[in-house]
């Protein structure tokens, strides 16, 4: 993993898993670890970006499909939006409600969690399209950010803590 100062705006400090990502041994064991992280699911959800890697390889590994989680105006048709405060700036998701079985048991895949906005907006966008969030699993965790308390009840592993 590489870490860049004053990325993507000055005064963040940015954690770039792309390195994980083009190693094909770690991308093998951090993909395998995600994908088990919470046991059986039916689908797994990805947020967008850098969680569609994640989420389509464990999707792949656990022969599930994947639910893209994505950023507004990406998505036709019926959409469900939730908005949610990032670490920097502010954002909105969208899901296809019709993606998600109904009582689906769905797992919530991102490479970092940071204040915990975006995983709880997933998490949120899932339940109100009639799944049931199994967890949220991240490659990183941010613990200074608070992420983990921001997801209140839903569990939460993450590979590494920083
Ligand atoms: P949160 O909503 O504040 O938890 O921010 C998490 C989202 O922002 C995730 O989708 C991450 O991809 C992105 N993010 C926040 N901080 C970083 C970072 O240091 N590296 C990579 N992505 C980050």
């Amino acid at each position: 993993m590489r870490v860049q100062q004053d990325f993507p705006i000055p005064g963040v400090l940015f954690r770039d898993l792309t390195p994980v990502l083009a190693d094909a041994a770690a991308l093998r064991a951090v993909t395998r670890a995600l994908a088990h992280a919470h046991g059986p699911v039916d689908v797994v959800a990805g947020l967008e970006s850098r969680g569609f890697l994640l989420a389509a390889a464990a999707a792949a590994v656990l022969g599930t499909g994947v639910l893209a989680v994505r950023k507004p105006g990406k998505l036709p048709g019926d959409v469900l939006s939730e908005s949610f405060e990032l670490e920097y700036g502010t954002g909105t998701f969208q899901v296809h409600p019709s993606d998600v079985p109904d009582g689906a048991r769905v797992l919530v895949l991102d490479d970092v969690l940071a204040t915990g906005g975006s995983a709880t907006a997933a998490c949120r966008l899932v339940e109100r399209a009639g799944g049931t969030v199994a967890g949220v699993a991240v490659a990183i965790e941010l613990v200074d950010l608070g992420g983990r308390a921001a997801l209140g009840p839903v569990p939460l592993v993450a590979l590494r803590r920083w």
